[in-house]
């Protein structure tokens, strides 16, 4: 017994002293530093234990690393998209009634491809941020971190908080039909029932909360121009959810919606569509995010044009797209905090960086477009200390492309190389 408590204090010392896990050097020809705004070249990045341990233009690699020369290369933090659906399925349907012909676990295994496309482009992390059936998404990501299978690191929401018959319900149906379980779980209608449904995700381990606080453009008899839960709910939420140390995102479009939302001290809205300039400055004075999908629209069109997308859908989302746009680079230039979140599973899984060009169209520089998908990104999580830069103490989360995606920034749709916490995913 004796000895074995030796063993135990002896073995973390030796390993910290004489590094057991083998180090990674990463040589990386130009350096993309979101914190700094700058290009660095010739960096060594060190790696130990999936976190970077050193970085610098002058550092000595360790006798015995594994070098990994991306010399030729631009090197950036691993990106993270905001606002994702990961554990949707299969994209073989454009309707959410065909969730009804799917059992919950058919959706979760359905859904692991769409974890490895999105990793393999680039993607290290995701903030995703509502699933059709409860919880299948925290089942995707503790498969994630146990390693059974391949993916960015997830943080996720369990459920959709809504109103009945909301933005975030499953509508549309005749009032005897009687849904399972897990596609009502988020239903609210009350303070005290928001305050419930968010108890109840916190106890499932959620990492965050999600709220809709409008109608949405892809729900049967729903409308994105309504407001949906009252001030007094929407403060409910962020207040219960504090208490388990989650923030609050909302799904808005209205400008109440949006307003509303903001007030009651969510962490970002999500969309913003129809934000108005009373909502852009209330946003800028709470230094709150705003997380606005603006490439969703080519590929909501594009549907529609193939027949793939119920025209109740389609009469929602005309006009707002181009709306969108438009108030996105409003915000942008206002001076609001911006993060990138696409809305993964509206567009394909796995083509996320297609919204920079479009970020970069509508108003911001190539490098604010970047930040907004790594530094900006980790504060909105929470986690400025781990994610969202190469610094010491931060998992090592890096990708690589050839040329300069600060002259063009759709270099990023054909991302080269990805590592997450040490360990390499893609490498071409
Ligand atoms: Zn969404």
């Amino acid at each position: 017994m004796k000895a074995f408590k030796w063993v135990l204090i002896v073995i973390p010392l030796f390993c910290s002293v004489f590094l057991c896990a083998q180090a990674i050097a990463v040589k990386a020809g130009k350096l993309i530093d979101p914190e700094s705004a700058a290009v660095l070249r010739n960096q060594i990045v060190l790696i130990r234990d999936g976190k970077v341990a050193a970085i610098g233009p002058d550092l000595s690699i360790p006798a015995g690393a594994q070098v990994i020369d991306l010399s030729s290369e631009t090197v950036l933090p691993g990106l993270i998209d905001c606002h994702t659906h990961l554990a949707d399925g299969a994209q073989d349907d454009g309707d959410p009634v065909g969730v009804f012909r799917k059992t919950a676990q058919q959706l979760v295994l359905e859904s692991i491809p769409n974890a490895k496309v999105t990793l393999e482009s680039g993607f290290t992390t995701v903030r995703d941020v509502g699933t059709y059936r409860a919880l299948g998404d925290v089942a995707l990501r503790n498969a994630i971190n146990h390693g059974y299978i391949v993916g960015p690191r997830m943080f996720v929401a369990g459920a959709y908080v809504t109103i009945t018959g909301g933005a975030g319900s499953d509508s549309g149906l005749a009032p005897d039909i009687q849904l399972p379980w897990d596609m009502h779980y988020g239903e609210a209608n009350s303070p005290w029932e928001v305050r419930q449904v968010i108890r109840k995700l916190a106890h499932d381990g959620v990492d965050h909360i999600k709220v809709l606080s409008s109608g949405a453009v892809l729900t049967h008899g729903s409308n994105p121009k309504s407001q949906e839960f009252t001030l007094e709910e929407l403060q409910a939420a962020v207040d219960e959810a504090s208490h388990f140390g989650l923030r609050v995102e909302s799904h808005a479009h209205s400008p109440e919606g949006i307003k509303n939302a903001i007030r009651a001290g969510v962490a970002s809205v999500e969309h913003a569509t129809m934000i108005d300039d009373e909502g852009i400055a209330l946003a800028k004075q709470r230094g709150i995010y705003l997380d606005m999908d603006i490439y969703d629209e080519e590929c909501i069109q594009q549907e529609g044009r193939a027949g793939h997308m119920p025209k109740d859908f389609l009469e929602h989302d005309a006009q707002l797209g181009q709306i969108q746009r438009e108030n996105f680079r409003k915000a942008v230039q206002a001076g609001v905090r911006m993060s990138f979140g696409t809305d993964a599973g509206v567009c394909p899984y796995g083509i996320a960086a297609k919204q920079f060009a479009m970020m970069v169209k509508y108003g911001m520089t190539p490098m604010q477009a970047i930040q907004a998908a790594t530094i900006n990104a980790a504060d909105l999580l929470g986690k400025p200390d781990l994610l969202g830069s190469l610094k010491p103490g931060k998992y090592a989360d890096l990708i690589a492309v050839s040329g300069d995606p600060l002259a063009d920034v759709a270099i990023l749709e054909k991302v080269e190389f990805v590592m997450k916490e040490g360990q390499i995913y893609k490498r071409k």
